[in-house]
């Protein structure tokens, strides 16, 4: 794992335990910041990552507080509460 990649993951759990104290805002930014670094180094970012954040508004997603999470058609719907915006991907 490169050191880009391990920040990223640092990152991701740094806007994990932000969006878990409420704090969206701080979540985002920590988020905003693995989007950057994962550009930068052309690393792409983890799955669990892409499918945990708001791909509209940067948010780190927590399903039942900020997210709407169903199963529709063999598909997973997740609906951001913050910005109104929905992801769907591939049920697995
Ligand atoms: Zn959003």
């Amino acid at each position: 794992m490169s050191i880009a990649e391990e920040r990223i993951e640092r990152l991701h759990e740094l806007a994990r335990e932000a969006a878990t104290e409420d704090e969206y805002d701080r979540a985002r930014e920590y988020v905003r910041l693995a989007r950057r670094l994962a550009e930068r180094n052309r690393c792409g970012l983890p799955k669990s990552f892409q499918r945990s954040t708001c791909d509209a508004c940067d948010v780190y997603l927590r399903p039942g507080r900020n997210a709407r999470v169903r199963v529709h058609r063999g598909r997973v719907v997740v609906r951001c509460l913050e910005c109104g915006a929905t992801e769907r991907y591939p049920f697995e």
